[in-house]
């Protein structure tokens, strides 16, 4: 059975969807087949998958909003062992289309039942909010992976995330947990950076991993290229961290 991990946190520009690229792949890279299931509408983790948006003709929208099956919409990505559930911007209207429709939270979770033995890591980029497609990730999950920006107020808007966590395991699934909080974008030359990981770590202290992801030239360009870091650049900085992120993952069982 694939352990279905979320990568959220609504604020944007965090490094949730570099870290559902880079992660991903690096699990696939140490042998664990691997679905990557973008559910922003931006679909950034699809084209930074190098899947070009306009050749795809049914995403994650129509497995949500009509039931298609995802095994029929899943295509297979340039890394071996990594396959992508893709989004377009047709998801964009998921988020409304959504609401009058019955079962509309557990709707994601139903769609991964249908193929979840067939991988080892199922992981979700979730959208910057923490509206329905954010909910429908964390109900289909056994865990959630926070990236948080070493940056000043890098805690804040976090109360608001843990409590919509509480709130899925109260009411939805009451086996989610916290895979991890992930420092990432850190800029070692700044003592702001050593003050935020402090902080962070005091707050949620063994849940902070190890692995801090540091800001790092190779993991912005890789996106343009439709890359993953392992590939775009197997020898940079990025691709050790993420390497090593992936270890503490697979490590966690
Ligand atoms: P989110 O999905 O949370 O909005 P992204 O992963 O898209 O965040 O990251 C926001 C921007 O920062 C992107 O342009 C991305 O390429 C860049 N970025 C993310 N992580 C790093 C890093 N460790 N080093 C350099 N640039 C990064
Ligand atoms: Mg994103």
């Amino acid at each position: 059975m694939g352990r279905v991990i979320a990568i959220a946190n609504q604020k944007g520009g965090v490094g949730k969807t570099t870290t559902a690229v880079n992660l991903s792949a690096c699990l696939a890279h140490l042998g664990k087949k691997t679905l990557l299931i973008d559910i922003d509408p931006q679909g950034n983790t699809t084209s930074g998958i190098g899947i070009d948006k306009g050749d795809v003709d049914q995403c994650v929208y129509n497995v949500l909003v009509e039931d298609k099956k995802p095994k029929d919409v899943v295509i297979s990505t340039s890394v071996d062992g990594l396959f992508l559930l893709p989004s377009t911007i047709q998801l964009a209207g998921a988020e409304i289309e959504l609401v009058p429709t019955i079962s509309r939270e557990v709707r994601l979770k139903r769609a991964i039942e249908q193929v979840k033995d067939q991988y080892d890591y199922i992981l979700i980029d979730c959208p910057p909010s923490l509206g329905l497609l954010t909910i429908n990730s964390l109900t289909a999950s056994n865990s959630v992976l926070i990236p948080v920006q070493c940056e000043y107020y890098a805690l804040e808007g976090l109360s608001q995330l843990l409590n919509t966590v509480r709130l899925v395991q109260k009411h939805l699934n009451n086996e989610l947990e916290i895979e991890g909080v992930l420092l990432t974008m850190l800029d070692a030359r700044t003592n702001l950076g050593i003050q935020v990981i402090e902080e962070v770590k005091k707050y949620f202290r063994e849940k902070v991993f190890q692995t801090i992801i540091p800001r790092n030239v190779r993991l912005g360009e890789a996106p343009s290229h439709g890359k993953p870091i392992i590939t775009y650049d197997p020898k940079s900085r990025g691709a050790d961290v993420y390497i090593d992120l992936a270890k503490e993952v697979i490590n966690h069982g």
